[in-house]
């Protein structure tokens, strides 16, 4: 009985003993599935996004982070990062793609790389990809602390399928000193897309002429000497002109501003131009045709519209209405002798943005009636925007001369980085349980 008994003893012991090692085991990989270190992870829509850890699908030895939306959300795990104001910043990662599709087309919501609660933003990838490196730049601003998201969605979009990502870093630059902007001039021959208008459908159609290319080209020219007037030397510009054969078929809408060109509605076009350089800042010249006509608002007249952004980039609308306003963009002594003068209005729009981004309290580029600056029907506004881009409005009031080297973030700002470790993977047991306890299971909305 003695020895019958042992045996059996024996027997519920190495039970246990698996058992407990099985239960170790599981919860082991319960642990290693769901652990996202220090990464908050958030979502739109509660239930419809898992976030896991993937030791299958990887790029590197470390275990991708995947997230699968199962349904259209906006899904992203972040951490916030130290930084230092006024300096640029790039972080890369390895993202791989299955079956990712947005809600809306056009759109630049994906798999990208953002700092969460801004529209700033990486290129986005999307549909079914191998592993493919995404890099995102910005510039700290006055910030002293951002928070850096890897996202399946996007700003104003929602998204479905799933993406891994992996090998996060985080690389700072020394501050930006220029003051010599590029400008890309996109000037589009036609508009085919379709508007909603009171709930009926209308579709633009518009084509462009020869004489407005040629005419969007002088004044590009004249504005970039007057920049480096009108800036007192502060700055200088250079433009290049693309003209773009393949017709924008889509609009974006706003209710203050009625229908317009958004960057989501030319990025298909305009990528590959910025590609090959490092633009500064971006014009679109195209005619709207009738969209705007029977928008209620005064607001929808407008010839231009600027404090926008492409990926970081200033991004502005020029609209060539054809109800032949014949002097409006042509230069004529007595008439018309600032015929640029909306590429100067929509280029200080983001300069003002910028300004206000890093902090400064300035007039806004509207507010030229408030400190007695009148229109002139010959020059337009020209003195206003004179005393506001040297700071010599009553008072030295204006933009601050800081803000001529707020230019958007390019690749070549950091050749020569340092790296931060704020990205890197645990490097041993302790950080990673630190870091996981932090975060396990911890998921909020956005
Ligand atoms: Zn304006």
């Amino acid at each position: 009985m003695r020895a019958k008994k042992s045996v059996l003893g024996r027997v519920v012991y190495y039970c246990v003993v698996v058992l407990l090692l099985i239960a170790v085991v599981q919860a082991y990989g319960l642990y290693k599935e769901n652990n996202f270190n220090e990464f908050l992870r958030s979502e739109l829509k509660m239930g419809y996004s898992e976030f896991k850890r993937d030791d299958e699908i990887t790029y590197s030895d470390m275990a991708s982070y995947r997230i699968t939306n199962s349904d259209f959300n906006d899904a992203l795990f972040s951490k916030t990062v130290k930084v230092t104001p006024n300096t640029p910043y790039k972080v890369t990662c390895m993202v791989k793609t299955q079956d990712v599709v947005t809600e809306h087309e056009p759109s630049l919501g994906g798999a990208q790389i953002v700092i969460s609660n801004t529209v700033e933003k990486s290129k986005p990838v999307s549909g079914t990809t191998d592993w493919t490196k995404v890099e995102f730049y910005f510039n700290s601003k006055n910030r002293e602390e951002v928070d850096i998201g890897f996202r399946l969605g996007g700003y104003d979009d929602n998204v479905k399928g799933t993406a891994w990502f992996s090998d996060f870093i985080l690389e700072a630059g020394s501050s930006l000193t220029s003051t010599d902007w590029d400008f890309a001039c996109f000037f589009f021959n036609q508009i085919d897309a379709v508007a909603n208008s009171k709930g009926e459908q209308k579709r633009i159609q518009t084509i462009m002429q020869d004489a407005d290319y040629y005419t969007m080209q002088e004044d590009m020219e004249r504005f970039t000497r007057t920049c480096t007037e009108l800036s007192g030397g502060l700055m200088t510009a250079e433009f290049d002109m693309f003209r773009i054969a393949e017709p924008i078929t889509s609009l974006s809408y706003d209710e203050s501003n009625g229908y317009y060109v958004g960057a989501k509605d030319v990025f298909k076009q305009i990528e590959p131009y910025l590609q090959q350089k490092e633009y500064d800042h971006i014009f679109v010249c195209i005619d709207l045709g009738s969209a705007n006509d029977d928008q209620a608002t005064k607001t929808t007249k407008w010839i231009g519209l600027g404090g926008m952004d492409y990926l970081q980039i200033g991004f502005s609308n020029v609209h060539i209405p054809r109800d032949n306003k014949e002097y409006l963009y042509h230069f004529a002594y007595n008439r018309n002798e600032f015929p640029e003068e909306v590429f100067i209005h929509e280029f200080l729009h983001t300069l003002e943005r910028n300004a206000q981004e890093n902090g400064y309290t300035i007039p806004e580029l509207h507010d030229n009636a408030k400190y007695d600056y009148e229109e002139n029907s010959v020059t337009g506004l020209r003195n206003w925007y004179a005393a506001y881009m040297t700071q010599t409005i009553q008072g030295g009031q204006g933009l601050p001369k800081e803000v001529y080297q707020t230019k958007p973030v390019h690749a070549s700002d950091l050749e020569y980085t340092y790296t931060l470790r704020d990205l890197d993977e645990p490097a041993n047991a302790i950080q990673e349980l630190v870091g996981s306890i932090k975060r396990l299971f911890q998921i909020t909305n956005t």
